[in-house]
C-alpha cells in the first residue's frame, strides 16, 4: 500500500508536468488502469453543454469523445450528486446505461468518484473490470484522493479537441491593469524533487556523459553571463553566473556525484542526491550569509537537469521583442532579472491579484493575469491575447481579436498620454481637500514611471524587493548605494523606506524560510529583523547614511502586533545613530512609522502613538488576518473582498485612531488603487494614499472628480450595509452619477 501510495503521488506529479492535454488525460487513464490493477479506466469531464463527455479511456472503444444527457447514467449520477458509487455489477443498478459503441458490456465492476473543485463536479472518474467484484476500500480511498487531486490538474474541456477553436477565454485574476499580444515565454525548468531514483546501464558512459554534462554547463553559465552583460542588467544578477560556476567546479560535489554514479546511481539521480546533501548541509549552518548558498545550489541542481532533459533553460534565450512571461509563480527576482523592456505581460497559473508578483507587475506597469489554473497549457512561442482589465487570457486567438486588442492596446496608451498632463496637478477634490498621493516603489526600474505619474515622493519603498534580487543579504555599502538612489530622485520628497519585510509569501532566495507550517503567521517582518538583531542594524545604517542630513527619511516598521517591538528597534535605531555619529557620519533621527496590517495593531494605535510619528495602513495583509483569507491562495480568491464590511469598518477605525492620537496616517496597500474604495477612503478622512504608480494618474483624475463630503455621506451610508455587494452598488452609483467610466 505504501508503494501504491508513493506511486499515486509520482503520478500526480507526472500528470502535472505533462504540457499536452490530451496526452495528459491519456496518461491518467493508461496509469490509473495499471496501479489498480483494473481493466478499464475513463475520464469523464463536463463538456461546455455541462454533459458528462468520455474523454479518455483505457479498454473501453472511443475513437471520439462520447456525452451522455445531463444527470443520466451512474455516471451522471454520480456527478450530480458528487456521491461515488462502487459496485460489483453495474448492469443490475437503477439508471445504469451502456454506451454500446465502447465495448462496456464487456464490464461487471465499477466504481465512479466524482471530479470536484472549488464545490462544483468537473467530471468523473471510472474503474471497471470484468471480475464481479467490487473495489476493495483502500483502493477506493485512494481513487477518492487521487480524484482530489487530479480534480485541479485535468485540462480544461476547452482545452481538448483543439483544432479548428479559437479565442478561448481562460479565467484568472487581475493582476495588473493593461492589455498585451505576444509570444509567449515559458519560464520552467525540471525540478530536483521530480527526480525519481534510477540506476545507469554502463558506469563508465554514465560518467563520461556525467562529465560532458558538467564541461557543457561551465559553457553555458559563461555565455549566459555574457548575454546578461550586454543586456545591461544588475551586476548582482551578473555575479550569480560566477557564484553557480564556483559551486558547479568544486572538487567536493564534483566527487559526491561521481563516486554515486561508480556505484550505478543514474545521472539526475546522482545529482539529485548530491546537491540535496549539500544543500541540507549549507541550510543547517547558522550563518545565514553561508546558509543562504543552499537556494543556488538548488537553483544550480534544476539547472543541471535542465540542461540534461535537453529543456530550453531558464532565460537560456534572451527575446529580441517583448513576450508574456507565463509561469506556475514567476518570482520577483524572475522578473526583476529579465532584460529591460522585454516583458510585453505575466501570466501565473498559481496566485492571485494580492501575491508580490501582482504589487511588482503594478509597480512596472506590467499588464499581469494570476491564477488560471494548473490545468492550463500553454506552449513557449504560442501567441496569446492577455486581457487584464477583463481578468483572463485568451487562447488561440485569431487575427481579427489580436487587432481588436491590439487597438485596445493603443487607445490605453493615448489614455496614459492624456492621463501625464495632470502630472503636475495638485490631487484636490471638488470640494478643496488636498490628497497627497504617492507612489509605491521596490525596484530602481520603477524610480522613472513614479516621477512620471507625478508621485509627491515615495509612500511604500518596500526593501525586500532589492534584497531579492541580490545572491546574499546586500552589506551595508550595497544597501547604501540602493537607498541614495531613491533620495537623490525624489529630492526633497518624503520617501517611506519599510525595513525588510520577508517570510511568508516574500522568501529571500538565498535565505528561504520554508519550514513552516503556517508561513502567513510566521518569521516574518519585524519577527524576523528583531530576531536577526545584525541583519537589522546594517539596514537601519545604510538608511541612515544615505538619508544623511535631509529630512526625507520615514522609516516604515512591518508587521508589528506589539508595543515591545516598537521599544527594541528604538533602541537597535538609537544604537546606529550612536555608532555613526561616533563615526563622523553626519546622520539625523528619522522620522519612524509602523504598518498597521495585523489587526491586533489597531487598537493599540493611542498605547504605541508616544513611540510613533506616523502609521501607514497595510490593507493587503490587513484584509488577509481579517478574513482569513490568503492573499496567494487563488482557490480563495474569490472571499478576497477588498469592500468587504468588517474590511471598510476595521480601516475607519484605524484611521479614526490614528487621527485623535495626534499621528499621520496614509493607507499603502492595493485598496489605494482601486476607484470604488479611494471614494471610501476619502470619506474616511484620510489625505495621503500611496499606490503603484501604474494606478496613480488616474486615481489623481478621480480626486478631481469627488466631493468629500459626498464621499463622507457615502461612507456613512456603506457603514450600515452588510455585504460587500451591496457597498459596490451603493459606490457603482455614484461613479455613474459623477460620469466616472
Ligand atoms: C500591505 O500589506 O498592505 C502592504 C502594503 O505590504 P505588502 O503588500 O508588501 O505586504
Ligand atoms: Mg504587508
Amino acid at each position: 500500500m505504501d508503494n501504491l501510495l508513493f506511486q499515486v503521488s509520482q503520478l500526480i506529479h507526472r500528470v502535472s508536468d505533462e504540457a499536452d492535454p490530451e496526452k495528459q488525460i491519456k496518461l491518467i487513464v493508461d496509469s490509473i488502469s495499471s496501479l489498480f490493477d483494473v481493466d478499464v479506466c475513463s475520464l469523464y469531464l463536463l463538456n461546455e453543454q455541462h454533459q458528462p463527455t468520455l474523454y479518455a479511456t483505457h479498454g473501453l472503444q472511443a475513437n471520439k469523445p462520447i456525452s451522455l444527457q445531463e444527470g443520466t447514467g451512474l455516471v451522471g449520477k454520480v456527478i450530480n450528486s458528487k456521491v461515488l458509487i462502487n459496485v460489483p455489477n453495474a448492469a443490475v443498478e437503477e439508471g445504469f446505461q451502456f454506451l454500446p459503441e465502447t465495448g462496456e458490456n464487456a464490464f461487471s465492476s465499477f466504481c465512479c468518484v466524482p471530479l470536484v473543485k472549488l464545490g462544483d463536479s468537473v467530471g468523473a472518474l471510472v474503474v471497471q473490470s470484468i471480475r464481479c467484484e467490487k473495489l476493495p476500500e483502500q483502493y477506493e480511498a485512494l481513487l477518492v484522493t487521487l480524484a482530489a487531486q487530479l480534480a485541479w490538474i485535468v485540462p480544461d474541456v476547452k482545452q481538448l479537441k483543439v483544432v479548428g477553436k479559437n479565442n478561448i477565454r481562460l479565467p484568472g485574476a487581475k493582476g495588473a491593469p493593461g492589455v498585451a499580444v505576444a509570444e509567449v515565454y515559458i519560464l520552467s525548468s525540471s525540478s530536483l524533487e521530480q527526480v525519481q531514483i534510477g540506476e545507469c546501464a554502463d558506469i563508465k558512459l554514465e560518467l563520461a556523459t556525467w562529465r560532458e554534462l558538467k564541461t557543457q554547463t561551465l559553457f553555458d553559465l559563461n555565455e549566459e553571463k555574457e548575454q546578461f552583460r550586454q543586456a545591461s542588467l544588475d551586476d548582482s544578477l551578473i555575479g550569480l553566473f560566477d557564484a553557480y560556476q564556483l559551486l558547479l567546479d568544486d572538487p567536493a560535489l564534483t566527487q559526491f556525484i561521481e563516486s554515486a554514479i561508480s556505484e550505478g546511481a543514474d545521472i539526475p539521480t546522482a545529482v539529485k542526491k548530491s546537491f540535496l546533501y549539500f544543500s541540507d548541509a549549507f541550510r543547517a549552518m547558522e550563518d545565514p550569509y553561508l546558509a543562504s548558498r543552499a537556494d543556488d545550489l538548488i537553483h544550480l541542481g534544476n539547472k543541471i537537469l535542465t540542461a540534461f532533459n535537453n529543456q530550453p533553460s531558464e532565460l537560456s534565450e534572451i527575446p529580441n521583442q517583448p513576450v508574456i512571461l507565463f509561469g506556475a509563480d514567476i518570482s520577483i527576482s524572475e522578473i526583476a532579472g529579465f532584460p529591460d523592456g522585454l516583458i510585453a505581460g505575466i501570466v501565473c497559473t498559481d496566485g492571485s491579484h494580492l501575491s508580490h508578483t501582482a504589487v511588482l507587475a503594478n509597480a512596472l506597469g506590467i499588464p499581469a493575469v494570476l491564477g488560471i489554473g494548473r490545468n492550463v497549457r500553454v506552449s513557449s512561442g504560442e501567441l496569446l491575447v492577455l486581457d487584464a482589465d477583463n481578468a483572463c487570457v485568451i487562447q488561440y486567438p485569431t487575427k481579427s481579436i489580436c487587432a481588436e486588442y491590439r487597438k485596445i492596446g493603443q487607445k490605453l496608451d493615448r489614455e496614459a498620454e492624456e492621463l501625464k498632463k495632470l502630472r503636475d496637478i495638485p490631487a484636490v477634490t471638488l470640494d478643496g481637500k488636498r490628497i497627497h498621493l504617492m507612489a509605491n516603489s521596490g525596484l530602481v526600474n520603477d524610480i522613472t514611471p513614479s516621477i512620471e505619474s507625478g508621485a509627491e515622493g515615495i509612500g511604500l519603498y518596500r526593501t525586500e524587493i532589492p534584497f531579492m534580487t541580490c545572491q546574499a543579504f546586500p552589506n551595508e555599502a550595497e544597501q547604501v548605494t540602493i537607498y541614495a538612489k531613491i533620495f537623490s530622485a525624489f529630492q526633497t520628497e518624503k520617501v517611506y523606506m519599510r525595513l525588510l519585510d520577508i517570510g511568508g509569501d516574500k522568501q529571500l532566495p538565498y535565505y528561504p524560510i520554508t519550514d513552516e507550517f503556517n508561513p502567513a503567521l510566521g518569521w516574518r517582518g519585524i519577527r524576523f529583523g528583531l530576531d536577526n538583531a545584525h541583519i537589522l542594524l546594517t539596514q537601519i545604517r545604510a538608511m541612515l547614511i544615505a538619508a544623511g542630513e535631509g529630512e526625507q527619511l520615514h522609516i516604515l516598521i512591518p508587521m508589528v502586533s506589539s508595543k515591545e517591538q516598537l521599544i527594541e528597534f528604538k533602541k537597535l535605531l538609537d544604537e546606529g545613530l550612536k555608532q555613526l555619529t561616533a563615526e563622523g557620519v553626519a546622520v539625523v533621527a528619522p522620522k519612524v512609522g509602523c504598518m498597521i496590517e495585523i489587526p491586533a495593531a489597531i487598537s493599540q494605535i493611542p498605547f504605541w502613538a508616544q513611540e510613533l510619528d506616523f502609521v501607514s495602513i497595510g490593507s493587503n495583509d490587513l484584509s488577509q488576518y481579517l478574513l482569513s483569507v490568503d492573499r496567494n491562495n487563488a482557490r480563495v480568491a474569490c472571499l478576497y473582498d477588498p469592500l468587504h464590511p468588517a474590511v471598510i469598518h476595521e480601516i475607519f477605525r484605524a484611521v479614526r485612531l490614528a487621527q485623535t492620537s495626534g499621528l499621520e496616517v496614509s493607507l499603502c496597500g492595493e485598496l489605494a488603487s482601486e476607484p470604488l474604495s479611494v471614494v471610501l477612503l476619502i470619506g474616511m478622512g484620510l489625505t495621503s494614499l500611496s499606490l503603484g504608480a501604474a494606478y496613480l494618474p488616474r486615481i489623481k483624475k478621480l480626486v478631481l472628480s469627488v466631493d468629500s463630503k459626498e464621499s463622507e455621506s457615502l461612507l456613512q451610508e456603506a457603514l450600515l450595509l452588510h455585504s460587500a455587494d451591496d457597498i459596490r452598488h451603493l459606490l457603482n452609483e455614484y461613479m455613474k452619477k459623477i460620469g466616472w467610466e
